[in-house]
Parts: C-alpha cells; sequence; structure tokens
C-alpha cells in the first residue's frame, strides 16, 4: 500500500533561529494529523541539525534539498548524502525544477545523485513537471515521461520502493495558480502508467506521487480527494506551521 506524505519544502527560507521554532510548531501539532499521513520537511542544509534535534521522538521524517553526486572529496560547496544521512536526514528531495533550472541538474546528475542516496540509505522525492510552454504546446505528458524514463527507469526495481515521485508543474510552483484537480489527476494517472509500463503495476500501485504547486490549505482537499494523488510536496505553505499541519488534514 502506498503511503501518504505530505512533505514542506522550506526552500532557501528563514534563519536557523526561525526554522528551530518552525519545526517546533510542526512538531507540537503533529498529534492532530491522522495516523496514516506521513509527514516530512526539508529545511535548508544549515538548519538540519538543529532541526534533526527538535524532531528527535516526533514520527516527523528529515529530508534534505539536495545532495552530492560524489560521496566525498574535493567538490567544494558540496554535501553528501553519507553527511546528511550522518546526521539523521530520512530523505532528500532530487531533480527539483529549480535546480534543473538555476543549476544545470539533468538526468546524468540526478541518477548519480540518487545512488548516492540510496547507498548511504536516504529515500529520494524526485520531482518531474513541464514548464508552461511545454502544456501549451500539448508536450506535458512527453516531458514528465522523460524526466521519469531518464532517470528512474535506470533503477533496480526494487529501488522505487524507496522514491516518492512529486508532480510539480513549473508554471503552478509559487505563482499562486494551482493545477486543476483534473489536470493533477490526469498526470498523476499518466505517471502511475508509465511506471506500470516499466515496472509492473505492483510498483506503480505502491509508489506515493505527490502533487506540488501553489497547494495550500484552502485547495489541498479537493487535490488530495483525487485517486492518484498520494498527498503533496508543499513550498511556501510550509513556512508556516497551521497552514502545512492544515494540508495535511486534508484527507
Ligand atoms: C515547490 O517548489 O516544491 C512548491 C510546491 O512550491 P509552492 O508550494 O510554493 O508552489
Amino acid at each position: 500500500m502506498r503511503k501518504k506524505i505530505v512533505a514542506g519544502n522550506w526552500k532557501m527560507n528563514t534563519s536557523v533561529a526561525e526554522g528551530v521554532e518552525l519545526a517546533k510548531g510542526i512538531v507540537a501539532k503533529v498529534a492532530e494529523i491522522s495516523k496514516g499521513v506521513t509527514l516530512i520537511i526539508a529545511p535548508p542544509f544549515t538548519h538540519l541539525v538543529p532541526v534533526a534535534e527538535v524532531l528527535k521522538g516526533s514520527p516527523i521524517g528529515l529530508s534534505a534539498q539536495n545532495c552530492a553526486t560524489e560521496p566525498k572529496g574535493a567538490f567544494t560547496g558540496e554535501v553528501s548524502a553519507a553527511m546528511l544521512k550522518g546526521i539523521g536526514c530520512n530523505y532528500t528531495i532530487l531533480g527539483h525544477s529549480e535546480r534543473r533550472e538555476y543549476y544545470g541538474e539533468n538526468a546524468d546528475k540526478l541518477t548519480k545523485k540518487i545512488a548516492m542516496a540510496f547507498e548511504n540509505g536516504l529515500k529520494v522525492i524526485y520531482c518531474v513537471g513541464e514548464k508552461l510552454e511545454d502544456r501549451n504546446f500539448n508536450q506535458h505528458f512527453d516531458v514528465v515521461s522523460k524526466q521519469i524514463s531518464d532517470v528512474l527507469f535506470t533503477l533496480a526495481p526494487e529501488k522505487m520502493a524507496n522514491v516518492i515521485i512529486a508532480y510539480e508543474p513549473v508554471w503552478a510552483i509559487g505563482t499562486g495558480e494551482t493545477a486543476t484537480a483534473e489536470q493533477a489527476q490526469e498526470m498523476h494517472a499518466f505517471i502511475r502508467s508509465t511506471l506500470s509500463a516499466h515496472f509492473g503495476e505492483k510498483i506503480a500501485e505502491n509508489t506515493t506521487v505527490l502533487y506540488g504547486g501553489s497547494c495550500k490549505p484552502s485547495n489541498a482537499k479537493e487535490l488530495f480527494a483525487c485517486p492518484d494523488i498520494d498527498g503533496g510536496l508543499i513550498g511556501g505553505a510550509s513556512l508556516k506551521a497551521d497552514d502545512f499541519i492544515a494540508i495535511a488534514q486534508a484527507w
């Protein structure tokens, strides 16, 4: 059975002190969430150690927003998957559209990063999603299919148990414009059928597929009611404990 997950991507926001307060606010309310829903937060690298301390003893998962392609060595500015695991991370986001767009993350780099994450016991939240022009030219299915096949199809089937997919249409990220429930469900069903064609129906059915893109308390209910939407990857609305918790209560 696939899991219901709500994950917060804090991006490059909050000071360490603010991040610790935000994490404390989420921990204080986690009991208000149904047991069947997993919460994950992804603070910036600098916040991970103190936030891990706040999360100790809580059921909330800790994620990084990225990891290095290499295990260690002369790679100035990088943070390895082993370092992340060592300080208590259980997950890393990979392939976020902002990293694809601004930092040249391509299939080759993402394949290496996923291998590093798995070697070090991290699960991966793998992001896919089309740009507005792709959708306008009716190429959104092709783009998402390629983002999946170029990277995830290189994995042995059993590794898919450690992958969560986040469908995030780039035109909906941080714009206030959300995909309609119909658009999101259509793409989520397509993602599941793409997985099914390669890995088989069982793996496709067991893979959690999150929606991301201006998801907030006011629209989460409608989105999460869709049969192939298993939760959300939340940016802006994850920076307020009340909103993040309200989204996780949307089922
Ligand atoms: C994101 O970038 O992962 C995201 C979903 O952002 P927002 O919720 O702010 O659109």
